[in-house]
Order: structure tokens, then sequence, then C-alpha cells
């Protein structure tokens, strides 16, 4: 049985605060944000992590990025942070959640 937070969130059997959502990708708020606007942007499929992305095919990766960038774009217009937006990944030890995310930070 799969466990995944994110993967429920995927689904939207775990309510979230959804900013941007295709087929294939999701982005949402961080239910503990670092500044306004924190959001995460994660494959719909489970994807472990930052590892198992580089193994997919060019055509996912270029569709991922792109989404982050329509998100990025989003938050840019809607939040105006100031010095704009810091994107991230965290890798091993750094995980809390064991499904590909990457965190969008706007910084003011
Ligand atoms: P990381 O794995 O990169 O360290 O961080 C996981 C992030 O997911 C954290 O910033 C945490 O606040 C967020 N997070 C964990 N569980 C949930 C959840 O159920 N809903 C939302 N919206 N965010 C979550
Ligand atoms: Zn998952």
């Amino acid at each position: 049985m799969n466990t995944c937070i994110f993967c429920k969130i995927a689904k939207h059997e775990i309510s979230s605060k959804i900013v941007l959502e295709d087929d294939n990708f999701l982005a949402f708020y961080d239910i503990n944000p670092i500044s306004k606007g924190h959001t995460l942007v994660i494959p719909k499929n489970h994807i472990k992590d930052f590892s198992q992305l580089v193994k997919k095919d060019a055509r996912f990766i270029q569709n991922y990025l792109q989404f982050i960038e329509r998100v990025r774009q989003k938050l840019l217009q809607e939040l105006k942070p100031k010095r704009g937006i810091k994107i991230t990944w965290n890798t091993e030890g750094l995980l809390e959640v064991h499904h590909l995310h990457c965190h969008l930070v706007p910084v003011y």
C-alpha cells in the first residue's frame, strides 16, 4: 500500500492549497512555509528523489522544468518578492518527504 503523503496530495486524497496543476505535475503551498508563498512542485507519479529524476528521459525533465517556470512566473506576478524566488532541491539526509519535490521560496 502506498503511504506516500505527496502521492496522496497529487491524487487529491489529502487536501492542499494548489498553486498550479496539469496532468503530470502539481504545485501547492508548503504547510510550514519559510516565507509567504513557499511552494512545492512535484511530479504526480512517484519519483523518489533527485537521483531518480536525472534517470528520466529528457522530455519529462524539460516538462518538469517548464512547469516549475510557470509556477515561478505566477508567484512573481502575484507576490512580487523583491529579490526573486529561490529554487532548491533537498537530497539525502535533508529530505523529510521521499517524493521528489522542489521548493520555490520567494525572497522579500
Ligand atoms: P524536504 O523533504 O525537502 O525537507 O521538505 C518537505 C516539505 O514538505 C517541508 O517543507 C514540509 O513543510 C512540507 N510538507 C510536509 N508534509 C506536508 C503536507 O502534508 N502538506 C504540505 N502542503 N506540505 C507538507
Ligand atoms: Zn509519492
